[in-house]
């Protein structure tokens, strides 16, 4: 192992990850005037922001979508021009194998025998009078829909099949945290409102729910996080990549870093790695927080169905994955003949990556509902620490966990530093902005920080 010389001065910020958290948690500390240096294991900045070539295909490992105001947009000068807007078509496959609109739309329940349909309106009038929450996603879910929608809607199964464990196993923060959009829409207001609006005639075009988003440039996530990377560059930010995090011990004033590309000396640290990474890095153990990681397999098409849309969850009883994005159907290219998409699949702990198999239950399960034809696994990843798993219990741990770090000075941000849920990158910026403030406060004077 060769050693990385220290900075002349240990007056530096290390900033471990260059996801998004560690590079706009970056961009703010050498704006207010600190040294800064991010270190990621990977050979590119952008974390889960990132893209596969395979052949005439530009498939990604997660993210893709970004709102007009998204914040990531502030990294660079325009780079909100370089991400094209596309409609943002989402469906589900209900229980039933037909396609409909997500998340939960109130119409399509009314398509239910009219008993069926009474029983289910008074076991959620029940539900929402009766029923005792007890913090897990079970009774939570049940109390916002009553059991019958609870099923009906496939809402049971999707979870189910993202956790591995059934709902009464899971935490209610889920809910709050990475279901937002059901959740404003279970809110008796807005659950009055809707089931009035469908009742009322349909107006036309009413059930086409689709929105304008952002999307990555067309060519992939290099376009965007090229101008980011020498942005932050020609400000002062220096890069260590290809970099992994090993140790970290405080030493007095410093913390000292070993890589597996040597050592190096800080004055602060930002960690904006997975939670458990930092802990073992701190303590030689592991922290005792379990997360999902995820299988994406990148799979290209002869024929897709048409009502598909460009983004699909999987709300029915059968197969294990979870998601499918349709990049064809977001950069239509008249050049490349083949629908082209990824699929996602969440893995429990101590589960394998095993694209093959994953590939054919994906295969079986949209075959036999008549959903695509001519299939073929083009390449695949697994994302490592995808998700936090909020099982029951896990927000005692998580805080005794939070303490023991703090306890050490080195302070934790983003998404998978913070062990959050933070399902977009404004949310996870807008975070760390909060986790920095003080660090940002306390910057040298730009004249005093060279
Ligand atoms: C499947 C999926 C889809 C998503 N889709 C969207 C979307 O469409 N739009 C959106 O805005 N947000 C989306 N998100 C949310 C997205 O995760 C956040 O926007 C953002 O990427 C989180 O950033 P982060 O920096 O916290 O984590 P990450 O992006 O995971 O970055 C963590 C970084 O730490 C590095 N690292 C880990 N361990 C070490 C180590 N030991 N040493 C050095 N480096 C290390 C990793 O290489 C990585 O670069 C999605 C998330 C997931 C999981």
């Amino acid at each position: 192992m060769s050693e990385v010389p220290p900075p002349a001065s240990a007056e530096c910020v290390i900033v471990l990850g260059g996801g998004i958290a560690g590079i706009s948690a970056a961009a703010t500390l050498q704006a207010a005037g600190h040294k800064v240096i991010v270190i990621d294991q990977q050979a590119q900045i952008g974390g889960t922001h990132r893209s596969r070539q395979i052949g005439p295909y530009t498939f990604d490992a997660g993210s893709i979508f970004y709102e007009e105001t998204a914040r990531i947009f502030d990294l660079a000068p325009a780079l909100r021009e370089s991400c094209p807007e596309v409609l943002s078509i989402q469906r589900r496959i209900a229980p039933d194998g037909s396609i409909l609109l997500y998340p939960i739309e109130p119409r399509d329940l009314l398509r239910q025998p009219v008993l069926r349909l009474v029983l289910a309106v008074l076991d959620l009038i029940v539900s929402r009078i009766c029923l005792r929450q007890d913090g897990t996603l079970e009774k939570l879910c049940t109390k916002r829909l009553g059991r019958r929608f609870f099923d009906d809607t496939g809402l049971r199964h999707y979870l189910t099949r993202f956790h591995h464990v059934p709902p009464r196993q899971i935490d209610e923060e889920f809910f709050f945290r990475r279901m937002a959009i059901i959740e404003r829409f279970t809110r008796t207001k807005n659950l009055a409102r809707s089931a009035l609006r469908a009742v009322l005639p349909r107006r036309p075009q009413a059930s086409a729910r689709q929105w304008p988003m952002r999307v990555r440039p067309q060519q992939g996530f290099d376009a965007l996080f090229g101008p980011i990377a020498r942005h932050l560059s020609a400000m002062g930010v220096e890069f260590a990549l290809s970099e992994s995090i090993v140790s970290l011990a405080r030493e007095g004033a410093f913390f000292i870093v070993r890589t597996d590309q040597g050592t190096r000396l800080a004055s602060a640290i930002i960690s904006t790695i997975p939670l458990d990474r930092l802990h073992r890095a701190l303590f030689s153990r592991p922290s005792g927080l379990e997360s999902l990681d995820m299988t994406t397999l990148y799979v290209s098409a002869e024929w897709l169905h048409p009502d598909i849309g460009n983004v699909l969850f999987n709300f029915h009883a059968d197969g294990a994955w979870k998601r499918a994005t349709i990049y064809s159907r977001i950069y239509p290219d008249p050049a490349i003949s083949r629908e082209f998409f990824s699929v996602e699949t969440t893995l429990p702990p101590g589960t394998q990556h095993d694209p093959q198999g994953a590939f054919a239950a994906f295969c079986a399960h949209v075959e036999s509902l008549k959903l695509a034809r001519g299939l073929k696994l083009e390449g695949h990843e697994l994302l490592k620490e995808c998700y936090p798993l909020l099982s029951v219990g896990t927000g005692k741990t998580l805080d005794s966990v939070l303490t023991r770090i703090g306890r050490t000075g080195v302070i934790t941000a983003g998404r998978q530093g913070s062990f959050e849920y933070l399902p977009t990158s404004s949310g996870v910026i807008a975070q760390v902005a909060h986790q920095i403030s003080g660090l940002a406060a306390a910057a040298p004077k730009p004249e005093m920080a060279a």
